[in-house]
């Protein structure tokens, strides 16, 4: 039976583990951390619980066939609950609350300026067009350049509008900027702006409003831990607690993986799941890469960061389960970000599960998530100056926005900066969503899922194609056992 070593054990190495598994390979799945998950895992403050990083969970087909490849029912293993209303955003001078009944959408934006209902359903109706276009492209390798001359990849082009921007095609349906930012905030899933994110991505709002947008019952970390379950189970070998300090390669063949305590664990097949900059610049002797050396690798562009606060409230909360408060000048403050410059004037994410998931927190009490997406640590900021300044941002916003003092209410808390998510889960640059998705950098621009630098390496998670984000991330691990199955 062929061995195979997984490193790391985030959603995407997770679900290649399962699914090698279940192709009767000897898998050992080895995580530097205690818990599994990485940057989705569970934080835990006494008896609040919190995801880390993703919240939004949607186009959980991909999951679903994750889960019946390796041969369980998605639903059987985990409580999925679909989300309606969707979100509430709130803007200086409007909110909007986004729901899963498209009937509603329409009549809202309808609502707000006549002919805005008719232009959001346009829109919809390309994106279901465009879906059946792209998808293939998204769910195969692209591993060169004459992929795009594809049948599938000409037959997307002229419905992708690769040359325009997420924002300006929606433009091109109205001009309205509550209606165009409602649609085009998504870019930021993938740490971009709506300005510079390729057309393509306005599916991600189409595919929340049209395929859903999930909670998983005791966080979506809930997922890892269940395919960290199944995979033991089978008797599959995980290793916590167990760092990867070398990939060492031979002939341009990799040959084993070293541990922190110096054991060698041969393998000639190895899929990378630990954050693609973070191996390229940290876990190989530069004389065995080509594309991907450190200063070439020191030089691709690097997605924004996020700065965290998880609380542990002491009483239930009026707020929904996902809301977003909008910086006053949005246009400023993405064209700020994406300058690195850390502006006075940002978006909030909140997120309050406790609304719907009573395991979150004890009776009668909340666990609030609050995200501020901010410049990555190529920028230079020093976050534990930084980070008491954001906390009086984020109590004053939502005092004005919903005129209570949530600092008063605050039992635990829990602060994640920049900084963290390098220290802690070997992010590059902190750059939470991995290499930017500008165009230069997907497709056959992004790193390859059968990697190009050393032979017998797989590549899986957001650093690789499709890109960062769960439902791209467990395609990765999709195609992987694709590739890899066609070893034996
Ligand atoms: C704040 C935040 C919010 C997000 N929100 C969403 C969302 O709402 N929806 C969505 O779809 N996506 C979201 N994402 C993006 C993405 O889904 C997650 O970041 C996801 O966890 C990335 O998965 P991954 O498999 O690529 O890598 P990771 O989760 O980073 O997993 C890599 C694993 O490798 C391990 N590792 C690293 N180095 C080593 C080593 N040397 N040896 C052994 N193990 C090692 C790490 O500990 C980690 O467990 C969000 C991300 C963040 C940070």
């Amino acid at each position: 039976m062929k061995k195979i070593i997984v490193i790391g054990a985030g959603p995407g190495g997770l679900a290649a583990s399962l699914l090698l598994q279940a192709r009767g390979f000897d898998v050992t799945l080895i995580e530097k951390d205690e818990h599994v998950g990485g940057r989705s895992k569970r934080v835990s403050l006494g008896e609040f619980h919190f995801d880390l990083g993703p919240t939004f969970l949607m186009y959980i087909d991909v999951l679903k066939q994750v889960f019946e490849r390796s041969g369980y029912d998605l639903e059987k293993e985990i409580n999925l609950i679909k989300l309606d209303p969707l979100y509430k955003l709130i803007f200086k001078d409007h909110t909007l609350e986004l729901s899963a009944d498209l009937k509603k959408n329409i009549a809202m934006y309808e609502s707000m300026k006549p002919g805005l209902g008719q232009a959001y359903q346009s829109w919809l109706n390309d994106q279901t067009y465009k879906m059946t276009k792209i998808k293939s492209i998204l769910e195969k390798p692209f591993p060169n350049v004459f992929h795009l001359f594809r049948p599938d990849v000409l037959k997307a082009a002229p419905v992708s509008h690769p040359f325009k921007s997420v924002y300006s095609l929606l433009k091109t349906y109205d001009r309205d900027d509550h209606f165009i930012h409602s649609l085009s905030f998504q870019a930021k899933y993938l740490g971009m702006a709506s300005y510079q994110a390729p057309s393509i991505f306005t599916i991600l709002p189409y595919l929340e409003h049209v395929t859903g947008l999930y909670h998983v019952e005791g966080g979506l970390n809930q997922i890892n831990e269940v395919m960290a379950k199944l995979f033991k189970e089978k008797g599959g070998n995980l290793l916590t607690n167990t760092q990867v300090t070398k990939v060492l390669v031979e002939k341009h063949r990799v040959q084993c993986v070293e541990l922190e305590n110096g054991e060698k664990i041969l393998s000639d097949v190895v899929v990378m799941n630990a954050d693609f900059a973070y191996a390229m610049t940290q876990l190989f002797n530069q004389k065995d890469l080509r594309k991907y050396k450190k200063e070439k690798t020191e030089k691709k562009k690097y997605s924004i960061s996020t700065w965290m606060m998880y609380l542990g409230i002491n009483r239930k909360l009026d707020l929904p389960h996902h809301e977003i408060i909008f910086s006053d000048d949005y246009n400023q403050y993405l064209k700020d970000l994406m300058n690195g410059k850390l502006t006075k004037d940002l978006s909030i994410y909140v997120h309050n599960p406790s609304v719907i998931d009573e395991t979150l927190a004890p009776q009668g009490k909340s666990s609030i998530y609050i995200l501020l997406p901010v410049p990555n640590l190529k920028h230079g900021y020093d976050w534990d100056e930084e980070s008491p300044n954001l906390k009086e941002f984020v109590y004053n916003r939502i005092k004005e926005k919903h005129g209570f003092d949530i600092k008063s209410m605050i039992e635990v808390e829990k602060i994640y900066t920049p900084s963290d998510w390098m220290k802690n889960e070997h992010v590059y640059q902190g750059a939470v969503f991995n290499l930017s998705h500008g165009l230069d950098q997907m497709l056959f621009l992004r790193p390859h899922n059968q990697f190009e630098d050393v032979k017998g390496i797989y590549l899986v998670g957001g650093g690789t194609h499709p890109g960062s984000g769960l439902p791209t991330i467990y395609q990765s691990a999709l195609i992987a056992d694709d590739l890899i199955s066609k070893l034996t």
